[in-house]
């Protein structure tokens, strides 16, 4: 039976990512060694690291004075260095969910660090930020609750941040829609939702933001370290990286981010649509403006919670993987990654509507 997934991540990658990552594995590039085997500094790896860091920069359009990292350690791992590298006196935070929480978390170990907002079922917009502050964080994508910073209310971000440095987290939504990365001093997120397997992490770091503060910084935790050696400071995730250009080579061939993006908005609208109409569900987060495309979040109506089991149970049998809601929220979440197809989506919406005939 045929399996579609909608798993919060890990997650879904595209299926030709996949195999051409597994015949790496046995042989890269004729080389009669496997990938998993070679050297990061033998001359066929520098190339495939240098591919990494040119086709994310060409994918979203990143200007002069920014590097593209590769680092071990997840985002999570993010949540310490940008406090580390960038935190002098003050720090801002909008808190949408578990994982920005995580992120002011750390930066109260390193000053001042104040929450201008919080909600986990909107994006909050009535705030200001303060002008004194050494940057401003902001998670993009609530992959949790599924709630989505859109457009609009980045542009609002934009404009109110004056010349506070804007950092952000954007492990679940990178790469899913165009984004003007000149506004950003750091962005930074874990790979295994939109790009490659579990084990890196991408930074995207305007170079001119560093060396402002004023104390001793762990060389493997300095981002300067990792700018000066090109990701290679240390051993790099290897297979990881690869898949990630192999991933980007596969978005840059069916028309890069301007072509996933109208992709995810017919899924979203699609499986959205779908679950506004229901007699069953409700999507969890009603604000549609605020609504993710990346994780579509929703639960059975109070008179029908008996269901839950029963339509967990219908939906696996019809090959729906990974759309169990995280404990925080329960009911369901489909994640509709970048590499999920309109088909996928379709055969979700097709189960709903199959089970909703049942009752
Ligand atoms: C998954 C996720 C994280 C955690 O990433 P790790 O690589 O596991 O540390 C952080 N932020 C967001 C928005 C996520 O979706």
């Amino acid at each position: 039976m045929k399996k579609y997934n909608f798993n919060a991540g890990p997650s879904i990658l595209p299926q030709e990512v996949i195999k051409q990552t597994a015949e790496a594995v046995i042989e890269f590039q004729g080389e009669g060694l496997s990938i998993l085997e070679i050297s990061h500094r033998a001359k066929y790896f520098q190339p495939v690291m240098d591919e990494a860091e040119s086709l994310m920069k060409e994918l979203l359009g990143v200007p002069e004075g920014y590097r593209v990292l590769f680092l071990g350690g997840g985002a999570s791992l993010q949540f310490c260095m940008v406090p580390y590298n960038l935190l002098e006196k003050k720090a801002a935070y909008l808190n949408t969910g578990v994982w920005s929480k995580k992120a002011l978390k750390e930066a109260k170990g390193f000053g001042e660090a104040v929450e201008v907002a919080a909600s986990t079922t909107n994006i909050p917009d009535n705030y200001e930020i303060p002008q004194d502050a050494d940057y401003f964080h902001i998670t993009t994508n609530n992959t949790i609750f599924g709630t989505e910073i859109n457009d609009r209310k980045l542009a609002d971000i934009y404009r109110k941040k004056g010349n506070v440095a804007l950092v952000a987290d954007m492990s679940s939504d990178i790469l899913s829609r165009p984004i003007d990365v000149s506004q950003y001093d750091i962005i930074y997120g874990g790979a295994q939702k939109n790009l490659a397997p579990a084990g890196v992490t991408f930074v995207i770091i305007k170079e001119s933001c560093l060396g402002k503060v004023s104390r001793y910084i762990p060389t493997m935790l300095n981002y300067q370290t990792h700018i000066d050696g090109g990701s290679m400071f240390n051993t790099p995730p290897v297979l990881p990286v690869y898949t990630a250009v192999l991933t980007l080579r596969w978005l840059k061939k069916n028309g890069g981010v301007e072509w996933i993006e109208q992709r995810n908005k017919t899924k979203a609208d699609l499986l959205y649509g779908c679950l506004d109409e229901s007699k069953l569900f409700t999507p969890t987060i009603l604000d549609k403006e605020d609504r993710s495309r990346m994780n579509i979040c929703f639960v059975l109506k109070p008179e029908y919670q008996d269901l839950q089991d029963d339509f967990f149970r219908f939906a696996t049998e019809r090959g729906m993987v990974g759309i169990k809601g995280h404990r925080l929220v329960g009911g369901f979440r489909a994640s509709c990654y970048n590499a999920m197809d309109v088909e996928g989506v379709q055969a979700l919406v097709n189960c709903i509507k199959e089970y909703e005939k049942l009752h």
